[in-house]
């Protein structure tokens, strides 16, 4: 039997990493830092092209190391200008990625994961359970792609499509940090946006190693509520989430935190919960998105009507609390928050390919 050996994928390897590599393979740093240059901000990825790389670096890294990329295997381009990518990787696992154009303006919603663990009660992915962490090289590789067919990187960046980010974080924290690097894709840190159910210990990690945006999936003002929700609610309640989530603004006053709220008919919508919220909310730097739901099969769930939406944020915006509400982007090309469509490669191979219904959240921020 032969064994396979994956090599190193210079994707996985941030600017740190690159160089390191070059001093390991006897070169110099700036050749290393030359490599990143190439794969990055001009997405060369034939060492042969790296014209000042030389040639016996060129030749050693072939020896030592591959370039692998998720594949773009769909392209759903939508008549408001969206696009969904769906893209697959070296294990036959699909991740999708959504292009969201806003003038001068363009967000890339971005996967951490195949599939999720947390199970919130309104999302789709839960449906699909968790199948594993992405690289840096596939979180990275969705930004690759779309600066790729697009000509040019997106402007901003918001990890919310599937999974948990704070759950892969180690990867996720990589793959932001060669997002805001100059020699990369050069967005500033608040053009880089993470969402997290709420891992509390992981917010306080992230925030001695990152300076991102931090939006927070909340859906609801009360721990009884939340539970039910937002499982995770359980382990890290609202009383440890929300000092959490104030000890991450806190060290820049221009800061707030992103809450999302998915706008359930007659579970989270009424002026009561609208009043608990603003309780909540109390001496948070804050701005509330609400997210109308995007129902999928079987979900029992319904959409707020807009009225109630609109009475929601009034209330909200009444208050002094900066609140809006999300457009639906994409939806005729199923690319809006609960209407993705993974298709997963099943664990057991046992019922072959599923076509599962999986959520990505499209900002509109
Ligand atoms: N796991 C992270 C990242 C996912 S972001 C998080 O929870 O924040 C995706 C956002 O879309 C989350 O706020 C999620 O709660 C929301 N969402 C999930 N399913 C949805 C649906 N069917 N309709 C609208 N929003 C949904």
């Amino acid at each position: 039997m032969t064994a396979t050996v994956t090599k190193l994928n210079l994707l996985d390897l941030d600017l740190a990493d690159c160089q390191a590599l070059a001093v390991e393979l006897g070169f110099k740093a700036f050749h290393g830092r030359n490599l990143f240059k190439w794969l990055h901000k001009h997405g060369v990825v034939d060492v042969d092209a790296m014209t000042d790389v030389p040639k016996t670096l060129r030749n050693a890294l072939r020896d030592t190391a591959d370039i692998r990329l998720p594949r773009i295997i769909e392209d759903h381009p939508s008549a408001d200008g969206t696009i969904k990518w769906v893209m697959g990787l070296d294990d036959g696992q699909r991740i999708e990625s959504v292009f969201i154009p806003e003038g001068k303006r363009s967000t890339l919603c971005v996967s951490s994961q195949v599939g999720c663990a947390l199970n919130c009660a309104f999302c789709a992915t839960a449906r699909q359970g968790f199948n594993r962490n992405l690289s840096v090289a596939e979180i990275i590789g969705q930004v690759w792609q779309a600066a790729r067919q697009l000509g040019t990187a997106p402007t901003n960046v918001v990890m919310m499509g599937m999974g948990e980010p704070l759950a892969n974080f180690d990867a996720v924290v990589k793959a932001m940090d060669i997002m805001q690097d100059d020699l990369a894709y050069m967005m500033a840190k608040h053009r880089v946006t993470l969402s997290t159910s709420g891992i509390v210990p992981n917010i306080y990690r992230l925030r001695e190693v990152s300076d991102v945006s931090l939006a927070v999936s909340l859906h609801a003002p009360t721990d009884a509520l939340r539970d039910t929700l937002v499982p995770i609610n359980r382990k890290y309640p609202l009383a440890e989430l929300m000092p959490a989530c104030k000890h991450y603004v806190a060290k820049d006053r221009r800061r707030k935190i992103t809450w999302e709220y998915v706008m359930l008919d007659g579970v989270n919508d009424s002026l009561t919960h609208a009043k608990q919220l603003i309780r909540l909310l109390e001496g948070v730097p804050s701005k509330v998105n609400l997210i109308p739901f995007n129902p999928f099969l079987d979900s029992g769930f319904d959409t707020s009507p807009p009225e109630r939406i609109e009475a929601f944020r009034q209330r909200l915006v009444r208050s002094g609390i900066f609140a809006m509400t999300r457009k639906t982007r994409g939806d005729e090309v199923a690319a809006a928050c609960g209407q993705l469509v993974g298709r997963v490669e099943d664990r057991t191979r046992r019922l072959g390919r599923i076509l599962v219904e999986t959520h990505s959240m499209v900002a509109t921020r």
